[in-house]
């Protein structure tokens, strides 16, 4: 059993510097959390006060239960993986495995069986007599995680852990983690800066910006139910596009006016629109959600463009375009013979769309702030 609470924890670094501001998230008994969020919005020194590697300037962080802010590292029963495997380069990967348990005074023998089943299980027995000059950096970052699994601890930390790796081998070791918390069914929390990693590992993402969190839900809810512009345009890719467009009253029915053409928003968001009528909003629509209407028109409107670049990926096709004023991005099936300069239009499936306060960039439809609260 495993349970990490943050209760509106707070980190100010010397010179007044604010990192992280009352942060609340719960991280459940063997759930697999992600942290993620752009460089320096707080991810990483938030990990580290959970690990005891930074003291917590505000709030309460407990660990199944008890408050722990003064409990020193060692006696959390937490590991943690580094990005840069803070490898002792002069002892061997079995030595390395082993070192954390030796200075915990574990027997001998109960410390190379651990040491052996881990080796097992990361299929890195053959590599226990080398020097981690020796490895590659996928062989490295396994002895790594080697490391933490042979404490059997509480809780796993993950601080960017391939970010060092080519992008192949970074799809491999994410499969390799999700598989490893399967097997292990411990708790682990994640930090990545990569949106994707973020979609694929986690159970549960918690998105941050300039020391806040943002919204905490599993990876489809925040996907499809961002909190403001900010999640929207952070979680897919391409992003979301947003379009102003300002909010117009048509005999009796409410439209959207984007200048250049008009589009008639879902049934199910037309009293959330109806304040907004005569102001601006930002309508973001996915890219995979604006199909090309091929007759030019469809019932809610089309979305008139020009292309400006296509990017055929063999399976789909990334079109770039242009409304009079906006630019958008739409992903299109691959037999789709647009070139660059070509008339289009897009129709927008209007139930998908996302409506944003211009001012706020909060989301006008309701949304949760944290969905498993
Ligand atoms: P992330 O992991 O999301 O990239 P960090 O948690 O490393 O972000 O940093 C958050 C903010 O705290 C940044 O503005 C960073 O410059 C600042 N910061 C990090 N470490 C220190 C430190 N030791 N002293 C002062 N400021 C720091």
């Amino acid at each position: 059993m495993a349970k990490v609470e943050l209760k509106k924890i707070g980190k100010v670094y010397e010179g007044n510097v604010r990192a992280v501001e009352e942060a609340n998230i719960t991280i459940n008994d063997k759930e697999f959390v992600v942290f993620v969020g752009p460089s320096g919005c707080g991810k990483s020194t938030t990990l580290r006060m959970v690990a005891g590697l930074e003291d917590i300037s505000e709030g309460e962080l407990l660990i199944d239960g008890k408050i722990v802010n003064d409990v020193p590292p060692k006696d959390r029963d937490i590991a943690m993986v580094f990005q840069n495997y803070a490898l002792y380069p002069h002892m061997t990967v079995y030595d390395n495995m082993a070192f954390g348990l030796k200075i915990r005074k574990i027997p001998k023998a109960e410390i190379d069986t651990r040491v052996r089943e881990a080796a097992r299980i990361l299929d890195i027995e053959k590599l226990l007599d080398r020097r981690p000059k020796q490895l590659s950096g996928g062989q490295r970052q396994r002895v790594a995680v080697g490391r933490a699994i042979v404490r059997n601890p509480k809780v796993f930390l993950f601080d960017e852990p391939l970010s060092n790796l080519d992008a192949k081998l970074r799809v491999q070791m994410r499969a390799e983690i999700i598989e490893l918390h399967d097997r292990l069914q411990a708790t682990m929390i994640y930090v990545t800066h990569d949106q994707v990693e973020a979609m694929t590992m986690g159970d549960k993402i918690v998105v941050m910006r300039d020391g806040k969190v943002q919204q905490i839900g599993s990876p489809l809810y925040l996907y499809n139910h961002p909190i403001n512009k900010f999640v929207a345009g952070f979680i897919g890719s391409p992003p979301m596009n947003f379009l102003t467009a300002k909010v117009i009253e048509e005999g009796g029915q409410v439209m959207l006016d984007e200048g250049g053409f008009k589009l008639k928003p879902a049934a199910e968001h037309l009293a959330l629109l109806k304040p907004y009528v005569g102001k601006e909003v930002s309508f973001g629509i996915r890219p995979e959600d604006i199909p090309v209407s091929e007759g030019g028109s469809a019932p809610n409107g089309v979305i008139k463009a020009k292309v400006t670049v296509v990017e055929p990926l063999g399976a789909e096709i990334h079109l770039y375009a242009s409304t009079s004023t906006q630019p958008l991005v739409a992903k299109i099936p691959p037999h789709h013979l647009y070139k660059s300069g070509d008339a289009i239009a897009f129709a927008p499936v209007m139930e998908k769309a996302r409506y944003f306060d211009r001012e706020t960039e909060l989301s006008i439809l309701p949304v949760k702030f944290d969905e498993q609260a």
